[in-house]
């Protein structure tokens, strides 16, 4: 590859223990026993040592944004926090899915990184 410049999403995926999701319901995380068992991270591909960002679960729409679960690579997501939408939009009018200042490129901009299962 002579090509610098695809943009990739991080992908990395973690899966979600029980004492985790039954801690976000209780905060309050919308999707009761629908909340997913496991998150993929949205944002661009990052430094190893920076946290993972993967969502967890939208938010009504009369309340927009996301509950976003944050975790390191080796260990158990350990926080989750809502987050609003990001505002920008491509040339077409497709909004961003991720949240607000968020790191990296837009995700229209990021292409799916596909990671064979291990
Ligand atoms: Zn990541
Ligand atoms: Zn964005």
């Amino acid at each position: 590859m002579s090509s610098g410049i695809l943009r990739v999403q991080c992908g990395a995926r973690v899966h979600l223990a029980a004492r985790f999701l039954a801690a976000a319901r209780a905060a309050g995380v919308p999707g009761g026993d629908h909340l997913p068992r496991t998150v993929r991270c949205a944002i661009e591909h990052h430094q190893d040592d920076t946290a993972h960002l993967g969502i967890l679960a939208e938010l009504p729409l009369t309340d927009p944004g996301e509950i976003w679960a944050s975790w390191l690579d080796g260990h158990d997501p350990h926080d989750v926090q809502r987050r609003p939408y990001c505002p920008a939009k491509d040339e077409h009018g497709t909004p961003c899915e991720l949240h607000q200042a968020h790191d990296g490129g837009h995700s229209w901009a990021l292409a799916e990184r596909h990671i064979t299962a291990t």
